[in-house]
């Protein structure tokens, strides 16, 4: 299993989350949308795959296709760079074209 995020990565692990933006700003950031994930409950290493397991991240990508949470989720993952695991029904090399797609479009 790849990725030291893994405990992040459970739903409902965490409420809310603290942000240093620089300075003495501190933002809350809201996950309570973890809480609702299809993946609440499930082993967190399903989600980060060992490399070139296609067939585990075709389960994990089964999964997030039945959340409701997925927008939240991949947003999420899309802000934080994730850089491991299956995020909002996407994988890395998805969520990184994904970047490039919004920042040619922005
Ligand atoms: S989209 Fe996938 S990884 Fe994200 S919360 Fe839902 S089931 Fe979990």
């Amino acid at each position: 299993m790849r990725g030291e995020g893994v405990t992040e990565h459970i739903p409902g692990l965490f409420r809310g989350e603290l942000q240093h933006g620089g300075g003495n700003n501190v933002t809350v950031i809201d996950l309570s949308w973890r809480q609702k994930g299809a993946c609440q409950g499930l082993d967190p290493a399903v989600f980060f795959p060992d490399e070139g397991d296609e067939a585990q991240v075709e389960i994990a990508i089964a999964v997030c296709d039945t959340c409701h949470v997925r927008v939240s989720c991949l947003e999420h993952a899309l802000a934080s760079r994730e850089k491991e695991g299956v995020w909002g029904g996407t994988t890395e090399r998805e969520r990184r074209r994904i970047v490039r797609q919004r920042r040619r479009s922005a």
